[in-house]
């Protein structure tokens, strides 16, 4: 139990921004005007976080196997690759270990991965194995904890049909739940869902609401009961060694996609035209494209896209979240802010519920705080995830004057994520595409592997009649591979 709430609570990590650097990516885009390569027809891709770099991956797999004739461009406006998912380096000194900022743990269920991490020889830390006292904080008190159940097993069978040769694609989001009887989970939140199929209380408004408020910086009564039985589901929590973004720099390595940093996409626009239909307009010039994927979390983009387009996109709140990473020679939180006697044992991993201010007490000051192993003989790498800006002082006093180094950093994390029936369009226009829609529905690294892997079958099926495993679209004639075999959809065929 208590790896899964480690989750992404253990997985957090710091210091500054990882230089990147990789020969082949490039700096200038091609002009509108250029004539593609041999006429090859040319498919865009905005953004190289998870989603972006995997569609690239997805559709290297079907050049590959089928000879798919297609150029690919990768448009990313900062200098690096990951998005989401980043390090930094505690003192800014890069002779320590890396450390996730941002995204920062998967699990063995997360097939593609899990599956990335061994095709590309990339070391996974098991972060299960690293010995946690878990407290539960209120605001004002320490809680004890629960157990959890059959629900969270039975969500995951389904899920894992999404790595079979039988897996599902959808255009629908909403479908999609419904198809996986998952109607109940997506319309409730996680109390309702949880306490009505007999969970207790207790267990709901501690346990899971603190699985959910690490992962997801979100409530019990007011996330999706997917996303909090997701935030639960962590057990055999890992990371990549130096960084999960290596998974994504090598998703974009294979592809051979063109990778153009520094490059921010401003406009999307048609024109007349069968081969070169969108224009993608970045600030270093147009470009066209017979059609583009849309691999960011659109409002945050700051694309324009035409009016018809863009207002499929419903409007979308985010999680905004402050994380801090720290250095502290003090090996535990102090003692009497959480209000214990000196033989008891202080938590290395604290979460928290909000269920004292539902009680008329105090909010919590912050949504997690995670001891995360030393640097050095006598100083810890310690992880904060808040809502608002933790001050230097209240830091001093939590950690009895024994603060180093300081690195902050915010987020617009995920969606928020209340009970809803509907999601954005997958497909937004013939030959546009959305990976992120799926980010509503569950926002992990892997769920947008999965999304960009449906996007790439249904544009291949589109426009080229093939799709990653071939002329025939996901999920019909193959024999399906049960769902806990080694087979990868995807990957394996
Ligand atoms: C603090 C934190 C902790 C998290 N913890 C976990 C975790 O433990 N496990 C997990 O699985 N997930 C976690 N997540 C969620 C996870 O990061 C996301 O679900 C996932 O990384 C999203 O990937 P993406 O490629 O869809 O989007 P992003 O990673 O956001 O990538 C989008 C990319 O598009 C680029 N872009 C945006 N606009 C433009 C533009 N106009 N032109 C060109 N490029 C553009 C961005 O620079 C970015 O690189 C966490 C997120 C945060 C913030």
């Amino acid at each position: 139990m208590r790896s899964l709430l480690f989750l992404s609570l253990v997985s957090a990590s710091f210091a500054l921004q990882l230089p990147f650097k990789v020969p082949f990516f490039q700096s200038t885009v091609p002009p509108e005007d250029d004539e593609p390569v041999r006429g090859t027809p040319k498919i865009a891709i905005i953004g190289a976080g998870a989603a972006g770099s995997s569609a690239a991956f997805w559709i290297s797999k079907a050049q590959e196997r089928f000879g798919v004739d297609v150029e690919v461009d990768v448009y990313e406006k900062t200098s690096r690759i990951g998005g989401r998912s980043l390090t930094v380096y505690p003192h800014g000194n890069d002779t320590f270990e890396p450390v996730e900022l941002g995204a920062s743990i998967f699990v063995k269920a997360n097939k593609n991965l899990w599956r990335a991490a061994q095709e590309f020889n990339l070391t996974l830390r098991d972060l299960s194995k690293e010995d946690n006292d878990l407290g539960i904080w209120d605001g004002e008190q320490l809680l004890l904890n629960g157990i959890i159940d059959k629900l969270v097993a039975d969500m995951l069978k389904q899920y894992s049909t999404l790595y079979t040769a039988d897996s599902p694609k959808w255009d629908n989001i909403t479908d999609l739940a419904h198809s996986f009887g998952w109607k109940n989970l997506i319309e409730s939140t996680g109390a309702e869902f949880f306490t009505s199929n007999g969970v207790s209380k207790q267990y709901v408004f501690e346990l899971i609401e603190a699985a959910s408020r690490v992962n997801y910086g979100q409530n019990i009564d007011s996330i999706h009961a997917l996303e909090a039985a997701c935030s639960i589901a962590a057990n055999g929590a890992s990371q990549i060694e130096g960084g999960n973004w290596q998974i994504f720099e090598r998703f974009l390595n294979h592809s051979r996609a063109n990778v153009f940093t520094d490059t921010k996409v401003t406009r999307i626009t048609q024109k007349e035209s069968k081969s070169r239909p969108w224009v993608v307009h970045s600030d270093k010039g147009p470009t066209g494209y017979k059609a583009v994927i849309l691999a960011a979390l659109f409002h945050q983009t700051d694309i324009e896209l035409p009016s018809a387009l863009a207002s499929q996109i419903p409007e979308q709140p985010y999680v905004h979240l402050h994380v801090t990473l720290l250095t502290t020679t003090s090996p535990n939180l102090n003692r009497e802010y959480l209000a214990l006697s000196p033989n008891e044992k202080v938590p290395s991993m604290l979460l928290t519920t909000y269920d004292g201010v539902r009680q008329g007490r105090k909010a919590p000051e912050f949504n997690s705080i995670s001891y995360h192993g030393k640097i050095n003989e006598d100083e810890w790498v310690v992880k904060i995830f808040s809502e608002s800006p933790v001050e230097d002082k209240w830091l001093q006093s939590l950690f009895n004057d024994q603060v180093g180094w300081v690195h902050r950093a915010e987020f617009d994390a995920y969606p928020k994520l209340p009970p809803t029936s509907s999601f954005p369009p997958v497909k937004l226009d013939h030959g546009l595409f959305y990976v992120n829609a799926f980010e509503p529905f569950i926002s992990t690294m892997e769920t947008e592997t999965l999304a960009s892997r449906n996007v790439v079958d249904l544009l291949l099926n589109e426009e080229f009649s093939s799709s990653i495993c071939g002329p025939r679209i996901s999920g019909s004639t193959k024999d399906a591979a049960a769902p806990d075999s080694d087979f990868v959809f995807g990957w394996d065929c």
